[in-house]
């Protein structure tokens, strides 16, 4: 096996799109303005508190995408004639293992293929992908745990690729399969246009509609780009399987229910307003960038897009309780409520200081979080919604 730890710099002015000085200095500027990106890194290392060790509802994501990825990577495999390199790339890998349960899955795939159908197995390219703020000298040190994982003496050369996937990060057609668990739905940034809506961070019940109509837009305007430079990227009949927090299709745009973690940071930092720790117009400023699709949205969105076709598309629902087996020791001591403050803040901790830098505690603000989880003991049965799509590189 060979590894290789390769830290490349993309260069976002290599196009292949044909695009204007004028458009690029637009785009450029557009980038630029993207605050959301830039506060966007789940919390590095590996300690109580960090992504590394809080990303456990992502980890069971990824074991319910995984029929579908293996599905995704055989026929990969068998469309393109078992090439005899294949480039893959997780996208949004953050910090920690979960990027290599993704990796392994798909490479040990590759070869049980291989084998089952006499084939040389191919060298492999896993490219991961994150914002340049991430904690990727945490990942590669999982090295090992993926070295593990894999069933054969497949030859892996791991590389890490700092920057947007709203941007292009790979030369034109070099891409054969993609994999991104959860990434997608953060945006390029937080929508313009929100109206003051009491102190919510993110779309409640109790917003206007214009605020529902804000965040889709930006969503659909990031996910076409996303589609449009991994179009680029791709070769043809290449696959993608993302996976995404989503909501129901019969829900009212509006409609989130209590136990949503943006609803239960809401109610956390209105208790901190209420007790005079921060102000509500510093709260009433702080807007999360991210949105949980329904199945139509994104289905919409790639039709529009053209360049992929739809292989799975699907609505899974599970509940937000952590299952025991995936708690580790330390987790099961937690206190009620504790295991999912701790998810949610090694996810958006980072976004929370570049915003309130010192106005607020953040271990108080997740001590509030954590008892409010604990009064809806029926949060713990609630069902929360995956959309897993695959898509085939037209
Ligand atoms: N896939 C991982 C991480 C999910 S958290 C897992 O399954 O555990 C979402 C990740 O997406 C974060 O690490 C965040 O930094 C990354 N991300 C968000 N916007 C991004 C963008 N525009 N480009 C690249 N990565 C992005």
């Amino acid at each position: 096996m060979y590894l290789s730890y390769v830290f490349f710099y993309t260069c976002d002015r290599c196009r292949s799109d044909g695009k204007s000085e004028n458009e690029m200095n637009n785009l450029d500027e557009e980038r630029s303005n993207n605050t959301g990106v830039s506060i966007l890194s789940m919390r590095g290392g590996d300690g109580h508190n960090s992504y590394a060790t809080n990303s456990l509802l992502q980890r069971r994501v990824l074991s319910m995408s995984k029929p579908i990825l293996v599905k995704n990577t055989k026929e990969m495999m068998t469309n393109l004639d078992f090439p005899k390199c294949i480039k893959i790339s997780d996208l949004g890998c953050s910090s920690g293992q979960n990027t290599f349960l993704a990796m392994s899955e798909i490479v040990n795939t590759i070869n049980a293929l291989c084998q089952e159908r006499n084939q040389n197995p191919p060298e492999i390219d896993c490219c991961l992908n994150d914002l340049p703020g991430n904690d990727f000298n945490t990942t590669f040190k999982f090295i090992s745990f993926f070295n593990e994982k894999l069933t054969s003496n497949t030859p892996c050369f791991v590389s890490g690729v700092p920057g947007s996937f709203y941007s292009r990060l790979f030369p034109s057609k070099s891409l054969h399969f993609i994999h991104s668990n959860y990434s997608v739905n953060y945006p390029s940034k937080v929508p313009e246009g929100l109206e003051k809506n009491k102190m919510g961070v993110y779309i409640t019940s109790s917003s206007p509609l214009s605020e529902y109509k804000a965040y889709l837009n930006q969503f659909q305007k990031d996910f076409t780009t996303f589609l449009r430079m991994r179009s680029e990227e791709m070769v043809s009949n290449g696959r993608m399987v993302i996976t995404l927090f989503g909501r129901n299709t019969i829900d009212d745009p509006l409609y989130r229910d209590c136990c949503h973690h943006l609803t239960l940071l809401s109610d956390s930092l209105r208790d901190l307003v209420i007790e005079g720790l921060v102000s509500a117009s510093t709260v009433n400023s702080f807007n999360m960038p991210f949105y949980d699709p329904t199945e139509e949205e994104v289905n919409e969105i790639i039709r529009n897009e053209g360049s992929f076709q739809i292989n799975d598309l699907e609505t899974h629902a599970f509940d937000l309780g952590h299952s025991k087996e995936e708690s580790s020791l330390q987790l099961c001591r937690a206190k009620p409520g504790e295991k999912e403050a701790n998810c949610v803040r090694a996810a958006i901790e980072t976004m929370l200081v570049a915003h309130f830098g010192d106005a607020i505690s953040i271990d108080t603000l997740f001590a509030k979080y954590a008892h409010h989880v604990s009064q809806h003991a029926s949060c713990m049965n609630k069902t929360s919604v995956t959309l897993v799509v695959s898509l085939v590189r037209k």
